[in-house]
């Protein structure tokens, strides 16, 4: 397979880039996300550090800890359903979707559950929620998940995102798409070099089916929210653009709870739709976490 020039060709859109590689090369911080279904943020608190484990809160959300201590995942409150194991940066894309109870919500690329859970907490289990996730080897995953975390209003379906049916419209769609996971180099060191050219153009044009139909399954008025863990802007702006050429879709300013880096509107000779500067980039080297990409879309009314 060709091999790109790994993470290098994005040194000229990356600020600060030698905090980056440095960011890159330490271990993730273990987080978790205190699951409102089940539990409260003070008794999770309390329970983990009775029990020996040493939690740190993250600033930019109230329920969200870093925890240095090992083993976390075999306490019975983890059983129990009381918190859920995340990367912090993976919590932003349902803050920015801003679910809410009694709405109608598709989560197009579900498994294993970890937006779609939070997604039920915020809407504290109230309306009807699609857990949509094609890969069979994947779905008991997503399905444990759901069922620890008591989640009441979710419905798990299998189909091809891009297929998926269009006999009903949702108020808010999450698209959690397939990419190529750069930004999840800080676990899987097997990405420290970067995806190969091949797997981003594959990936790209999965996801440009994916986002057009995200967006037909919209209600008027519809939030649609497109999330990746990757750097690549094939993945990102370029999807993003790729919509905003074939629908009359409105590109909303992301906003998140500190400074992150805009979209980029040129890259490698090709030109986006300015408007993707209005997406956020998210960095190890800034928020101590893994990488991502958000943008919010919506549906004219
Ligand atoms: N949202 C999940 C979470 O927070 O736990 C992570 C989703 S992961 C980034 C992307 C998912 O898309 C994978 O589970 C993958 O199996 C699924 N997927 C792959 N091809 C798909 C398709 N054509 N349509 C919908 N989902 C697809």
């Amino acid at each position: 397979m060709q091999q790109q020039e790994g993470l290098a060709r994005y040194r000229e859109i990356i600020p600060d880039w030698d905090e980056f590689l440095a960011a890159c090369a330490r271990p993730l911080p273990l987080a978790i996300r205190v699951n409102t279904l089940r539990s409260r943020t003070q008794d999770v608190r309390e329970r983990l550090t009775r029990k020996g484990f040493s939690l740190t809160a993250i600033p930019w959300g109230d329920d969200l800890f870093y925890i240095e201590t090992p083993g976390v995942s075999k306490t019975i409150e983890h059983w129990l359903g009381m918190f859920y194991i995340q990367e912090a940066v993976q919590t932003l894309p349902v803050r920015v979707l801003d679910p809410q109870s009694g709405d109608t919500i598709l989560d197009m690329a579900a498994a294993p559950g970890g937006k779609c859970t939070h997604i039920a907490a915020c809407m504290k289990n109230r309306g009807p929620l699609i857990a949509n996730e094609p890969v069979g080897k994947r779905q008991p995953s997503l399905m444990a998940n759901i069922n620890r975390l008591g989640v009441l209003n979710a419905t798990v379906t299998s189909y091809r995102g891009e297929s998926f049916p269009m006999h009903t419209s949702f108020d808010r769609v999450l698209l959690d798409a397939p990419c190529s996971a750069e930004g999840t180099l800080r676990k899987e060191s097997s990405l420290r070099d970067g995806a190969t050219a091949s797997t981003i153009a594959r990936l790209s044009r999965l996801q440009r089916r994916l986002i057009v139909r995200a967006y037909d399954l919209l209600k008027s008025g519809g939030t649609l929210v497109y999330s990746t863990c990757t750097f690549a802007p094939e993945e990102n702006e370029g999807t993003v653009s790729h919509l905003l050429a074939e629908r009359d879709a409105l590109l909303e300013q992301v906003s998140l709870p500190f400074d992150a880096t805009s979209g980029v509107t040129t890259w490698e000779g090709e030109e986006y739709a300015p408007e993707v500067s209005r997406c956020a980039r998210i960095y190890p080297h800034h928020i101590d976490s893994g990488g991502g990409f958000i943008a919010r879309i919506r549906k004219p009314a």
